[in-house]
């Protein structure tokens, strides 16, 4: 544990980026994405059994869990400068854990990142706006 002097950084505890994700989830952002919102099937390592999970619904009901964060170096194209840059991008993964129906086994899933989730709610907003 390192110490939590970090309050005006962009580092927010965990528990409050997963108070926001339930918020933005509640306001109904991500009910027409089509990763969260329809139905997805995961499969039981244990007795091979299909779930058919919506993730949304977990997120909805805070049934997820943030992930360690890593950092990452995205590649990207710089026109302006010769050959390619780095840039480091924070990766933090979604994890839902859920109970096999016929088993009871527990299946984990990452259906997305919290930097995924983030970004499409920004873009969501944006072009809701546009439309006013
Ligand atoms: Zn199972």
């Amino acid at each position: 544990m390192k110490s939590r002097s970090q309050r005006h950084g962009p580092h927010v505890s965990k528990r409050k980026l997963k108070v926001k994700i339930i918020q933005k989830v509640r306001e109904g952002v991500f009910d027409r994405n089509p990763l969260l919102a329809t139905p997805h099937a995961v499969e039981c390592k244990t007795c091979g059994c299909l779930q058919k999970i919506t993730y949304l619904e977990y997120l909805k009901t805070g049934k997820f869990e943030l992930g360690k964060t890593k950092t990452i170096e995205v590649a990207y194209a710089a026109p302006t400068l010769l050959g390619l840059n780095y840039i480091p991008e924070s990766i933090t993964p979604l994890l839902i854990q859920i109970e096999c129906r016929k088993c009871r086994a527990k299946i984990s899933c990452c259906p997305a990142s919290l930097e995924y989730l983030m970004f499409t709610a920004r873009k969501q907003v944006k072009s809701d706006q546009t439309y006013v």
